[in-house]
């Protein structure tokens, strides 16, 4: 053991994952491990932080975000007009300076997650050909630990695979995919959408059955195929599945499918709230919430989780794996519009958004996220996330928080934006309130359970010492927004909204076992269809400076 310990003294602690909610106690720290307590009464540790009168939880974990790789730096590009209009993060004798607008620079991205009490987050799509970039942004992005998930839905070795019937091969290739890249889970979206958008103008799918041209497979294939093997392959968190037709009204019918499709196996569906809507036809005026049906299915099925994507008010910056769906929002709202097609792999679309309060639709979607927090019984099943900056920036946590804790202030904020809202959703009648062991759950134990991080997002010992300090108030948002002290691998990186240290953080990343034979047969496809040589692809440890494998 090293000889800095640090003893953070006397706080009220909150650690659900072992059953402590609120109660006085003392942590102890040595080596980024929480120890067992020093019970020698003349010991004296290297440094004391009194935490009398201060709450102290595990550090936040947002699961669910895009912070780094192709489509985030192109959003940074693509809206100077943002930058122009927010205040930079100024240069310190410990950090970088930065830009912000809804799409940070990477600097000032980890320095604001770390100055929210927020200490591990997951970029949720990164094309595998663009997984070197997106290592390189991590490098590029202090304090955080972090990591990615890997874009797999509509990869042309994955439905070819799937439509020849050769599960074991998925299997493989999936293994060595992950392996190549170095991320953290695999990620399925659109599943097979993006390969018809790519293929026919203003294509796309609209169901669970429907074939997907050239490759004579459906979107349930696709998803059935790659949860089993990533179930197979005991993935700490197996698959993250944005479903077919977000955003579009009456597509709850689709997202319960999707839940269906899963048969059993352990899935996690990201930004519920997009997928969870009545109506159609085009016609705002049936757009309504159906959440209360999908919450029942996820209350009732332990083997799905969500998270939910949260829409806040404001302006933002929309960014998808999803291609139709960029062309869809540009040709909705008006506005620029960037479109890619990765070869062999996935796509992507961004475009500005303005949510309003005055809108039924962006009303509607604010409620709707509400609902889920509400509805879904069991806060281990629902992860707090804006789906940044897609709802709304993670800047925006603290507010969401208060709306969760604080019944009245939610009915007063109800009462402000469109009232047809009250008619089509449920959220006026919901009187739950959050306790913050609910929101330590929700915003860092849950998460950590179930991305299969076993040494975060508890405060045992053996855990990694990332916790976050905060002065109760009875204003949660003031309370959230501007923690006391930030630690994280047991250094303190952040005192008073000071950042102290900027650490550049681990990268989390997974390395199944799988058939390594494998490699001779996807080699010899690649070299047919991709641009580049398949000894280029797989990302060399020299990217990671600072990885750590997780296993299940
Ligand atoms: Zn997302």
């Amino acid at each position: 053991m090293s000889d800095f310990i640090l003893k953070i003294e006397g706080g009220q602690v909150h650690d659900p994952l072992n059953g402590i909610d609120g109660q006085v106690m003392d942590l102890w720290i040595a080596d980024g491990k929480i120890i067992p307590p020093i019970t020698d009464p003349g010991f004296r540790p290297s440094q004391i932080v009194d935490g009398s009168g201060l709450i102290v939880m595990p550090g936040g974990i947002d699961m669910h975000c895009h912070i780094a790789g192709p489509k985030v730096n192109t959003a940074r590009k693509m809206r100077p007009e943002e930058k122009r209009k927010s205040a930079p993060v100024h240069r310190t004798e410990f950090t970088h300076s930065g830009t912000m607008g809804s799409v940070p620079s990477t600097f000032a991205t980890g320095y604001k997650y770390v100055g929210l009490g927020y200490t591990t987050a997951f970029d949720a799509a990164i094309p595998p050909l663009s997984a070197r970039h997106a290592h390189e942004e991590f490098a590029d992005t202090p304090c955080l630990n972090k990591g990615f998930y890997v874009l797999m839905g509509n990869n042309h070795y994955v439905m070819k695979s799937i439509r020849e019937s050769e599960p074991e091969k998925l299997k493989s290739f999936l293994g060595w995919m992950l392996n190549a890249t170095k991320a953290f889970a695999p990620k399925i979206v659109n599943p097979g959408g993006v390969e018809v958008w790519k293929n026919l103008p203003s294509g796309n799918v609209s169901g669970l059955d429907e074939k997907v041209n050239l490759y004579d497979v459906t979107p349930r294939q696709i998803i059935r195929g790659l949860a089993q093997a990533a179930n197979e392959l005991q993935l700490p968190h197996p698959v993250h599945i944005h479903c077919n037709q977000l955003g579009m009204p009456g597509n709850w019918e689709t997202t319960l499918e999707t839940m269906k499709a899963l048969e059993g196996h352990r899935g996690h569906l990201t930004h519920i709230q997009f997928h969870s809507y009545g109506g159609g036809d085009g016609d705002e005026n049936t757009f309504n919430s159906k959440v209360t049906h999908l919450a029942d299915y996820i209350n009732e099925h332990d083997n799905l989780t969500v998270d939910v994507g949260q829409v806040m008010f404001g302006e933002t910056t929309s960014m998808t794996g999803d291609g139709p769906l960029g062309y869809f929002l540009a040709n909705l709202y008006g506005t620029k519009w960037f479109s890619a097609d990765t070869e062999m792999e996935s796509g992507c679309g961004i475009a500005p958004i303005r949510y309003r309060n005055k809108s039924l639709v962006h009303t509607l979607q604010w409620a709707i996220g509400l609902e889920w927090y509400l509805l879904v019984t069991d806060p281990w099943k629902v992860v707090m996330s804006t789906d940044h900056p897609n709802g709304g920036s993670f800047l925006a946590y603290p507010q969401i928080i208060r709306l969760l804790m604080d019944r009245t202030y939610r009915q007063d904020v109800l009462r402000t934006v469109h009232p047809e809202v009250r008619q089509r959703s449920l959220l006026g009648e919901l009187n739950r309130e959050y306790t913050l062991n609910e929101i330590c759950i929700i915003t860092r134990s849950g998460p950590a359970k179930i991305l299969g991080l076993k040494n975060k997002g508890h405060l045992g010992v053996g855990a990694d010492a990332d916790l976050t300090i905060y002065t109760p108030n009875e204003n949660k948002e003031t309370m959230f927004e501007l923690p006391r002290m930030v630690i994280a691998g047991g250094e303190i990186l952040v005192d008073q909204g000071d950042i102290r240290k900027s650490p550049v953080g681990k990268t989390l990343h997974v390395s199944p076992n799988y058939d390594v034979s494998i490699e001779k047969e996807i080699g010899e496809w690649f070299e047919q269809f991709y641009s580049i040589q398949f000894r280029n692809y797989p990302v060399s440890d020299e990217y990671l400076p600072n990885g750590e494998c997780v296993t299940m």
